[in-house]
């Protein structure tokens, strides 16, 4: 739906716009083009959720096609940009900012103990005005791509890979989705999969070559290209302190964003 028609509506119905929030993203702006005015794109316009776009998280096709989030994301962001070229950590950021100006900063959702003898099951509160951005350190080969340079450490031949994009993860999750169909499939493929879609060249070249150097690339490689990916990757650090009720024992504990925290049982209460 057309966003300043919304806000219209708004304004007749209740008075006044829909609440907005500018976001800074994770990658600071600068694996993305810019935009026709020549700005960067370090931060970004949404809007609070309203209750026609509860209707995308009752949709149960939506939600198993990986879809909702997407179109939760493009409901939300005002911005002329096109949200699916927009990198996973940064959409997670946007994700959380969403959630937390429509729902509220708390999250509450069962977490197990992480004490082996202490099988408990609590209900755990995260507070989601506490969340960290993992902001993006390495620079891109070039200025305002997402290109970014790995020497392997075996072969010494240089990679150059991006960061994925909402598109990227979504073509994965329905090639996987097509495989699990077909009944085969299994984790293997799925790293190399994912490899596939971040590596742009290996040693200068791309295409079908380069995705078969990745099925023959010598695992220590392999896993160090993967690994580095990992950790350089901006994003949101989703970790935080729990401790348990029944045993009092404190950890580290990771949360999951699925639906659940977009429609949180327990907004009412807080
Ligand atoms: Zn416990």
């Amino acid at each position: 739906m057309n966003k300043s028609y919304l806000d219209k509506i708004s304004q007749q119905a209740f008075g006044k716009s829909i609440p907005q929030q500018t976001i800074p993203l994770p990658s600071t702006g600068v694996l993305y083009p810019l935009d026709k005015d020549g700005n960067e794109l370090k931060e970004i316009d949404v809007r609070i959720m309203v209750a026609s776009d509860l209707n995308i998280l009752y949709s149960k096709n939506l939600i198993k096609s990986g879809k909702a989030f997407s179109m939760i994301l493009k409901n939300c962001c005002l911005s002329d940009r096109d949200v699916d070229e927009l990198i996973v950590g940064d959409r997670n950021a946007i994700l959380i900012a969403i959630r937390a100006i429509s729902f509220g900063t708390i999250y509450e959702t069962k977490v197990k103990c992480q004490d082996p003898e202490c099988p408990k099951t609590f209900d755990g509160e995260f507070d989601i005005s506490k969340i960290n951005l993992k902001l993006l350190e390495l620079k891109p080969i070039q200025e305002y791509t997402n290109m970014f340079k790995f020497v392997l450490p075996q072969t010494q031949k240089e990679v150059v890979f991006k960061f994925l994009t909402g598109k990227d993860s979504q073509d994965l999750m329905s090639a996987k989705q097509n495989k699990m169909k077909g009944g085969g499939g299994g984790l293997e493929d799925d790293m190399t999969a994912t490899l596939k879609k971040m590596v742009i060249t290996i040693d200068g070249k791309g295409g079908v070559e380069a995705a078969q150097a990745i099925d023959v690339m010598e695992v220590r490689d392999s896993l160090s290209l993967r690994q580095y990916i990992i950790d350089s990757q901006p994003d949101v650090e989703l970790l935080q302190e729990m401790t348990c009720p029944v045993c009092e024992s404190v950890y580290e504990y990771e949360f999951d964003m699925d639906y659940d925290f977009f429609y949180p049982r327990t907004g009412q209460k807080k």
